[in-house]
């Protein structure tokens, strides 16, 4: 979201003549994420009816998720209430809900609980979801990172295996816990780079009797380099950072399945694993754009007219993460799923429904590239700037950090993490290291989960039995976004057998060809913060 202030939106005008037969236009946006976010902040001015739908009932900044997801920031922190956000905006009203289709024809849309919306003009800004590219056993026993729900299972997750390996090191192989994580993208390197800070804070402020030695922390990439979608040079320097302070970064390394005890790589090697964190890539499969009329590209990306409306339906616009967004006139490929192109082509969007009220014809969506950053960890992140230098090291750190906080949605939110980072940064105690998995709330989460082995390794060990099953649940949840994983056929059997047979080098190609453990979608590094 550009950090534009919030004012109040233009009246709806009560004089239905005043625009058109029948009252103001129906706008309605699904999905408040980026792209919905500054779509209903441009409509806001326009004298138009908005309904923005979304069956969280918050924003998320997702850039921050893998913080949340060790330890470093809590939940609430990184999210903000729709409500809350459009509170001021009298010709704004928000619908808590799922969207289950589109109706191209009658103009309507169907949500789950049977209510229907009729529109005049739709945006469809569902983003994607966590792709699994058909890995044998990742939809059930890895842990995706894409919402937050997500992050707060992997917290959980994470910090709940830290004290089991405190209090019995004897079941953990090795002594000590190891985790992997899948996908050499920014949000794998930012996982990775996280959680061996928090395994040192852990070991060194919590005095948790875990031998560091011991404890494993891989990055599995498919590619040939970290950091895909960046200069070459970002992919070393995070590279050689992480393995610095202990990472065991692995290239051209592609998972071939996932079981509750650890990951089989393509080449045949088995790799014990106490929690398997799933970075490797998303998909629009599965979600409710995949469900609309017209051809889809990459990654299940919605084709789109230049001027990002679907083709066939001039009334209908599909911004950020969903559609394949052309970079504009002259360069036809689609831009990166990314924030940036999320926030110009939801405001794209919300423009030229305004043209199209008065009349005008619409104009081609242009990216402004601002450019990528990713950060490895304290005093370490990479600023790569459309033109200069690539900034590293400390500079990009402190760029990387101001960036997010200008971008964070909500005063309070920014003063919160501010807080935090300094408070982290002067390494005094505290911090939200909290195991909330124990609570009855927590249950719902895991009554989608799918049927599953509760699994016998370590992990499962340090979880309650109901709370064994970590992969991403199919269907939807209240606390979830769709989570059906197209690509992924329904998960066989777990094989908890490392010593089987090793599979063939499974690894489907992700969308960009990079298969499994490869981090970036469309030469875009999810988790890439676009300056
Ligand atoms: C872990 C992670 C880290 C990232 N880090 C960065 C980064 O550092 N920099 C960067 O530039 N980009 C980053 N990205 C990518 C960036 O966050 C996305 O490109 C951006 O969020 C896309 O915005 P969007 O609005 O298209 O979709 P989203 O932000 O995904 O929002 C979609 C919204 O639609 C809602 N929704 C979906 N389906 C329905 C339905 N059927 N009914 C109702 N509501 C629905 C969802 O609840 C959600 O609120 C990261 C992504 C992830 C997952």
């Amino acid at each position: 979201m550009t950090p534009v202030p919030l004012e109040p939106g233009g009246p709806v005008p009560s004089d239905p003549s005043a625009d058109g037969v029948g009252g103001p236009e129906r706008v309605v946006v699904v999905g408040a994420g980026f792209a919905g976010l500054n779509a209903v902040r441009h409509l806001a001015r326009q004298p138009v009816a908005v309904t923005i739908v979304d069956h969280h009932n918050f924003h998320t900044f997702q850039p921050l998720l893998y913080q949340v997801a060790t330890a470093g920031l809590e939940p609430a922190d990184v999210a903000y209430p729709v409500r809350t956000i459009f509170g001021r905006e009298h010709n704004v009203v928000f619908r808590h809900g799922q969207v289950a289709s589109v109706d191209l024809e009658a103009r309507t849309l169907v949500l789950e609980d049977g209510a229907t919306i009729p529109y005049d003009a739709l945006v469809v800004a569902t983003g994607a979801t966590t792709g699994y590219f058909g890995v044998p056993g990742a939809v059930r026993h890895a842990l995706p990172l894409y919402t937050l729900a997500d992050a707060r299972r992997v917290r959980n997750r994470v910090l709940g295996c830290l004290e089991a390996a405190d209090a019995r090191p004897e079941d953990f192989d090795g002594g000590a816990p190891s985790f992997v994580v899948v996908g050499g993208g920014a949000t794998g390197v930012e996982t990775s780079g996280a959680l061996v800070e928090l395994l040192d804070l852990s070991v060194r402020r919590d005095r948790l009797r875990i031998d560091p030695e011991r404890t494993r922390v891989h990055l599995l990439e498919a590619g040939d380099r970290l950091l895909g979608g960046f200069r070459p040079e970002a992919g070393s320097y995070a590279q050689a950072t992480l393995q610095s302070r202990g990472v065991d970064v692995r290239l051209e390394t592609p998972v071939a399945e996932v079981t509750d005890r650890g990951v089989r790589l393509a080449d045949g090697t088995w790799l014990p694993a106490t929690v398997v964190v799933w970075a490797g890539g998303v998909t629009v499969d599965g979600t409710l754009a995949a469900g609309l009329a017209g051809r889809r590209g990459r990654g299940g990306r919605v084709l789109l007219e230049p001027d990002l409306s679907l083709p066939g339906h001039p009334e209908v616009f599909v911004a950020g993460d969903a559609g394949a967004v052309p970079w504009g006139p002259g360069r036809t490929d689609p831009t990166p799923q990314v924030a940036q192109v999320a926030i110009q082509s939801g405001r794209h969007a919300a423009e030229q429904i305004g043209r199209r009220r008065q009349g005008l014809p619409t104009t081609a969506f242009r990216y402004h590239d601002k450019g990528l950053m990713a950060t490895i960890g304290r005093h370490a992140a990479v600023a790569q700037l459309r033109r200069g230098p690539l900034l590293r090291g400390t500079l990009g750190w402190l760029a990387w950090l101001g960036l997010h906080l200008v971008y964070l949605v909500g005063f309070r939110n920014r003063a919160v993490v501010l807080i935090n980072w300094f408070w982290r940064y002067l390494d005094w105690p505290s911090g939200p290291r909290l195991i909330v998995a124990d609570v009855d709330a927590e249950s719902e989460d895991e009554a989608h989960a799918p049927p599953d082995d509760p699994g016998t390794g370590p992990a499962a060990a340090a979880q309650p039995a109901a709370r064994r099953r970590g992969g991403k649940r199919g269907g939807t949840t209240g606390t979830g976004r769709s989570t059906k994983a197209p690509a992924a056929a329904p998960p066989p059997a777990a094989a908890p057998e490392p010593a089987a047979a090793p599979e063939p080098a499974a690894a489907p190609a992700a969308p960009d060809g990079s298969g499994a453990g490869g981090g970036s979608q469309d030469a875009a590094p999810p988790g890439a913060t676009s300056a």
